[in-house]
């Protein structure tokens, strides 16, 4: 398997171990932080660099709670991803979105377009843990 090509220097990356597991790193780092998930069979991931992978987590902060906290299923959720995207949401992968699909789901999840309303919490409800 030859490895991918930094999408920056087009140059093959290097095959590297870090604490998330195996990935290609570009051969230019620290001045490019460029890298690709390493899949079992060798073949590259979605390449990002730093500030995608930033968006990329708080985009999947903002969006894993509506599920976490009960409005929607998981795979109502993704579903509901899909459709806002207009993606197919087997499609809908946080992790494959570029900055500018990240802030546009962390928006959709701000404005609450259909999503249900949270949950009613007991007292005045700020969604904040209550201490009787
Ligand atoms: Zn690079």
């Amino acid at each position: 398997m030859t490895p991918p090509l930094c999408p920056k220097h087009k140059k093959p990356m290097t095959e590297c171990d870090g604490q998330f597991g195996p990935f290609f790193g570009c051969p230019e780092y620290p001045r490019c932080d460029m890298i690709a998930k390493r899949r079992p069979d060798g073949s590259a991931g979605p390449f990002s660099d730093k500030p995608t992978r930033e968006w990329r987590k708080q985009a999947h902060e903002v969006f894993d709670a509506i599920w976490k906290d009960g409005r929607f299923t998981r795979s109502e959720a993704y579903a509901w991803m899909g459709k806002m995207m207009r993606m197919h949401s087997s499609k809908a992968h946080i992790e494959s979105f570029d900055i500018s699909q990240c802030r546009k789901l962390i928006g959709l999840v701000k404005m609450g377009v259909g999503i249900p309303p949270a949950p009613a919490q007991d007292g005045s409800g700020h969604g904040e843990p209550q201490r009787n």
